[in-house]
């Protein structure tokens, strides 16, 4: 039999966590032939509430599943770990600056950071989910040191989905008929959906929808601002969607991405597309071996370059404040 992979899981007792970890135990993160031991990290306060999570996953009998370990700190929760999916981080609440956030974050994710460098497997990867999700990645990074950079990524697969169905609707097409969309730079507002090198069912997706219109003042803004719809129709956040997008992100980075088609995801700039080297920024990527690699030479009209400019812009802005504040 093989040996469990060791996936530890931040913010264990919440939203995303809950949507995230039976199907992260039935298979759906590695493989379905890849056993995997859960470790489930939370604060203090949540720890009961995700021993219940547990009980249910016990519950599951998922044949896949060799066991649950339960963690109120960052060393022995990430001890050994494979994979870390850090979801769990400190919410914007109300009135609160930028600058507040950003620093109660790198209390979080400073000490996740360096336990991860001191304790987790040589193979680690990292995709960090908790918002503001780039800049987290890189504060967990840089606390890191002995760690790859590559290994610390951040989430953006889910615009990347969001922006696929988006553009299927608008078609008259299905997901399946969509590829090499790229999201660039930041999980933030500012991120930029791009569709000009998108395929529909083999043709020039702008060609295909051949209406800038469309996409400056619907696809774009829609995509970017989904979280808010998805709380204002549901309620709650989006949950079962976030966790889905973190499975997709893992699954492809181990497993490969498809022959002809590429994804998105934020990773260490190597200054590709005069994107400012060492951010963490969202680009077109496809996994080889176990490793993500920006996918070279794309042409970048003025209607992109601009945009992207923007949201490098504002991620090079987060990293200066963490910078200023000794985050990193
Ligand atoms: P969720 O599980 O709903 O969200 C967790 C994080 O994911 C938030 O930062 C959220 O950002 C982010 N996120 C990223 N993309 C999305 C998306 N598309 N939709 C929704 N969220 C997204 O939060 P809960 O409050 O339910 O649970 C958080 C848990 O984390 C709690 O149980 C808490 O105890 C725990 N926690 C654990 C820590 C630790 O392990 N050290 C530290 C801090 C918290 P946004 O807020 O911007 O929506």
């Amino acid at each position: 039999a093989r040996t469990p992979v060791n996936v530890t899981v931040t913010g264990a007792a919440g939203q995303i966590g809950y949507a995230l970890l039976f199907r992260i135990a039935s298979g759906q993160l590695l493989g379905a032939d890849v056993p995997v031991k859960l470790r489930l990290l939370e604060i203090p306060q949540a720890v009961k509430a995700a021993e219940g999570t547990a009980m249910e996953l016990d519950d599951c009998a998922f044949p896949l599943l060799a066991g649950i370990d339960i963690f109120d700190n960052p060393t022995d929760g990430f001890a050994g770990a494979n994979v870390a999916l850090l979801v769990g981080a400190r919410p914007r609440t109300k009135g609160m600056e930028r600058g507040d956030l950003l620093e109660a974050n790198g209390g979080i994710f400073g000490p996740q950071g360096k336990a991860i460098n001191d304790g987790a497997a040589d193979d680690i990867r990292v995709l960090v989910v908790g918002n503001p999700a780039n800049t987290n990645a890189l504060i967990a990074s840089a606390a890191a040191p002995d760690v790859p950079a590559e290994r610390f990524t951040a989430m953006t697969r889910l615009d990347h989905n969001r922006a696929l169905s988006q553009l299927a609707a608008k078609t008259g097409t299905t997901v399946s008929d969509i590829k090499k969309l790229t999201i660039w730079g930041n999980h933030s507002a500012t991120q930029y959906p791009d569709i000009f090198h998108a395929e529909v069912a083999g043709k020039n997706a702008a060609e295909v929808v051949n209406d800038e219109a469309w996409l400056a003042d619907t696809f774009i803004p829609t995509v970017a601002k989904r979280g808010a719809a998805i709380i204002e129709a549901r309620g709650a956040s989006s949950a079962a969607s976030a966790a889905n997008a973190a499975i997709d992100h893992v699954h492809d980075w181990v497993n490969g991405t498809p022959e002809g088609d590429w994804t998105s995801a934020a990773i260490p700039s190597d200054g590709s597309y005069g994107v400012a080297e060492g951010i963490i920024s969202s680009f077109p990527v496809v996994s080889k071996n176990g490793k993500w690699e920006i996918v070279q030479g794309l042409e970048v009209n003025e209607f992109s370059r601009a945009r992207i400019d923007a949201t490098v812009a504002e991620l090079v802005e987060e990293r200066d404040a963490v910078k200023q504040l000794g985050l990193i």
